[in-house]
């Protein structure tokens, strides 16, 4: 006779998945009184991808870390507290954000004006520098200490079943195999893409609204050379650059698509191939590898900077994917959230993944502060829904129009501005102490309407860059602390001082 065993839990708060954003979760809830479990279906340490932080990232990290008493998560909010308080966790310097514009079959050719350039700091120096976060350990580390706060975290867990008894769910699954059965009085699916609650609750997919369309080819390597020895030895100078573009989250932009390189100290360096698939679909006959080895192919400069990789992720595979974009129709209920990645995602493009997480877990962690036990939490939850849906959507018409641009740099680095003129004021407006409502200024009207009008304008040809750069300075006149646009600055900007 075989005996089954059943784990059982009753809780306030069951969280799914254990990414940087469940773990946080977890332990933020667990800081507010709220009892939780923590369910994943892997176990840590794993490879995952996300992992360039920006400062607006950083300002949240730093608050949560204050205002919830967390006072170890506070190094990992800078470059120089990150090395010196945790030498073991490996990081990355992101001074910025660096793009360069590469023309199939040619050489880039650095000129003094940085016509194919974009270098936009997000920092004055190293010592108040973004990180690169490698995602393995990082993860782990949060887990950890989700285990050391005493919160019960269960591995290899899968949950099938979510039903939903208005005051309290039932979630089933299993444990390897060992049965599951959690009451909890709130589900936070942080799930990233599998979104297992979506799917159970019949969450309408509005995937189609969104305007982007990519796809990517990615790994972990080693021997990949620094950006800016090759920009030297192709003739470069650099001597205004704000930065190294080897400390920073590199762009290699061409026409249909985009590169990410961002190295860690470690020697290992994080890349991958972003392709809009209706101009490059998948195919799958061809293995990742060789459509990696195709497209270096076709840009011999990043080509040159990758002669020497090789792939150390995943047993030296390269992982690729579909179509990366996802958008569900709604984003919370009375007694339940989606994470924003879990919500949707748009692309890796400008690094926003990690910050808009934050800022919803900022937003979800402070509804159930104030108001668990009040009628309120349903109506703080339909506008933590409504943020969301606005974020994802002002997201999209930023990565799309900057698709729209890759063709023509001018056009690309114009529309960027909605992506650096809205964050570098975000964090002005944070450390301020007047945090915007949304991520960006998404909840602004006129950004959205400004934005639809370049989208627009970006992919028609009777509108001449010029035409398309006025409207974007138009648009940001107000709030544009970096003085991007200024012809002067030739596209080098350093990080603005505070005001
Ligand atoms: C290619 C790519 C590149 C990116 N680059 C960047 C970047 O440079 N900067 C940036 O800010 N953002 C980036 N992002 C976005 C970033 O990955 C996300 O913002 C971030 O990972 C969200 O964290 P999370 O914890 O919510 O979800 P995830 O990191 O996705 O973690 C989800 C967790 O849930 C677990 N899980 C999944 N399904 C189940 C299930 N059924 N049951 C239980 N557990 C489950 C998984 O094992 C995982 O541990 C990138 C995304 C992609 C796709």
């Amino acid at each position: 006779m075989t005996i089954t065993r059943m784990r059982e839990i009753e809780v306030d708060i069951a969280i799914i998945g254990a990414g940087f954003g469940g773990s946080l979760a977890a332990l933020l809830a667990n800081r507010i009184g709220r009892s939780v479990v923590l369910l994943d279906r892997g176990k840590h340490p794993r490879f995952a991808i996300g992992e360039s932080s920006t400062p607006l990232a950083n300002l949240v990290l730093e608050e949560l870390s204050q205002q919830y008493d967390l006072p170890w998560l506070k190094p990992f909010a800078n470059y120089a507290s990150w090395k010196a308080t945790y030498p073991d966790i490996p990081t990355g310097l992101k001074r910025g954000f660096s793009y360069v514009h590469h023309r199939r079959g040619e050489h880039f050719r650095p000129d003094r004006d940085h016509h194919g350039e974009l270098l936009v700091a997000a920092s004055y120096g190293p010592d108040d520098a973004d990180t690169q976060w490698l995602r393995a350990d990082f993860d782990a580390f949060l887990a950890q200490r989700v285990e050391r706060a005493g919160i019960p975290f269960w591995e290899r867990t899968e949950i099938d079943e979510f039903h939903d008894f208005g005051t309290v769910w039932r979630l089933k699954g299993q444990v390897e195999n060992e049965p599951v059965d959690i009451r909890a009085s709130f589900v936070v699916d942080a799930s990233g893409g599998a979104s297992p609650f979506a799917r159970q609750a019949g969450l309408p997919d509005r995937t189609h609204t969104l305007k982007t369309h990519s796809r990517t080819v990615f790994a972990h390597f080693r021997g990949v050379k620094p950006w800016d020895d090759l920009y030297r030895v192709a003739g470069g100078v650099g001597d205004d650059h704000p930065f190294r573009c080897h400390d920073s989250t590199l762009h290699h932009v061409f026409d249909g698509g985009w590169m990410w390189v961002i190295p860690f100290d470690n020697g290992v360096t994080s890349a991958g191939w972003c392709l809009d698939p209706r101009r490059h679909p998948l195919d799958e006959s061809i293995t990742p590898e060789a459509e990696w080895a195709y497209w270096m192919h076709q840009f011999p400069s990043v080509a040159e900077q990758f002669a020497e990789a090789v792939p150390v992720s995943d047993g030296g595979k390269l992982r690729r994917t579909g179509r990366m974009q996802r958008r569900l129709g709604q984003a919370a209920g009375p007694n339940w959230a989606l994470l924003p990645t879990a919500a949707g995602f748009i692309d890796p493009l400008h690094s926003s993944g990690n910050a808009h997480t934050l800022l919803g877990l900022e937003r979800l962690v402070r509804a159930w502060e104030e108001d668990w036990d009040t009628p309120r939490l349903p109506v703080r939850l339909q506008e933590y829904d409504r943020l969301l849906q606005r974020e994802i959507e002002f997201i999209d018409g930023i990565v799309a129009a900057s698709y729209a641009g890759f063709a023509d740099f001018d056009r690309m680095v114009a529309v960027t501005m909605f992506y650096f003129a809205t964050a570098v004021w975000s964090e002005h407006e944070r450390r301020a102490g007047r945090p915007p409502n949304a991520f960006l200024c998404a909840d602004d009207e006129r950004f959205h309407t400004a934005l639809e009008q370049a989208y627009r304008a970006v992919n028609d040809p009777a509108v001449s860059t010029p035409e398309l750069e006025a409207l974007v300075n138009r648009t940001f006149a107000d709030i544009n602390l970096a003085g991007l646009g200024d012809p002067s600055r030739k596209r080098m900007y350093p990080y603005p001082k505070p005001q």
